[in-house]
């Protein structure tokens, strides 16, 4: 029996709207169906972070929610940049997406540091990006979610975009970017939750932490056709 898969939450407490916390129960509940143990650790603010980590993943949040977790996550910061460097596969939506970037200028002029794992920069701007997006990534077909930030998202020369905006505004209403990639590291402005509505980046961050393990591996296809179902209709929303 090997030793489970070890899934590292961040701040489910502070950084969890939308339904992200769907995105930490659909990768512990593809490695089940596979065959696989899945072992969630909440990692919040004081805790610390397990010894072996296998995926990392956190949440969005109201920039109160960011303010709450800014000095912990800097606290990380060297364990966490080292983790990317290593290739631990990690997931980030909207709040700490931005705070996995370098700084977040909040509406009312704060800076809010951040780790500098994905090489982006976000300032808020006047009005709020809200509604249904579709954003054609080539690797995971076409991303389904839901975006609510006020924040401006732009990547610089390390980071490449996750996606290309179908419908919706995504890292900043300019350039056509959604999210960014860096690595084995994945930032994105898609809610929905994500991965339950996105089984294709699912099982890409399930192979990368198993491939870490164990070498290459064959993921066995699951059942999706309920999924496809979900993200037929979801694509067809309104913005
Ligand atoms: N507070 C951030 C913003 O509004 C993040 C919002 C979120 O996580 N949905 O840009």
């Amino acid at each position: 029996m090997t030793d489970p898969v070890r899934i590292a939450h961040l701040y489910a407490r502070e950084m969890n709207i939308y339904g992200d916390h769907g995105n930490v129960l659909a990768l512990a509940q593809r490695l089940r169906w596979r065959g696989y143990e899945a072992e969630v650790v909440e990692v919040n603010r004081g805790d610390a972070l397990p010894d072996r980590l296998d995926l990392v993943v956190g949440g969005g949040g109201q920039d109160s929610g960011q303010d709450l977790v800014e000095s912990d996550l800097l606290s990380r910061g060297t364990d966490l940049r080292a983790m990317a460097d290593d290739g631990v596969p990690m997931l980030v939506v909207c709040g700490l997406y931005q705070l996995f970037g370098h700084a977040f200028r909040t509406s009312d002029g704060r800076v809010l540091r951040g780790v500098g794992v994905l090489d982006l920069e976000t300032t808020a701007g006047s009005g709020r990006l809200i509604g249904n997006v579709v954003a054609h990534s080539g690797a995971f077909g076409d991303l389904i979610g839901y975006e609510n930030h006020s924040g401006r998202t732009t990547l610089g020369t390390d980071a490449q975009p996750l996606a290309r905006v179908g419908r919706g505004m995504g890292n900043n209403g300019t350039d056509h970017t959604e999210g960014a990639r860096s690595r084995n590291v994945f930032g994105t402005y898609l809610h929905g939750a994500l991965l339950p509505k996105n089984p294709a980046l699912a099982d890409h961050l399930i192979g990368l932490a198993l491939e870490r393990r164990h070498g290459a591996v064959q993921l066995r296809p699951l059942d999706d056709r309920v999924t496809e179902q979900a993200r037929r209709v979801a694509a067809g929303r309104p913005r």
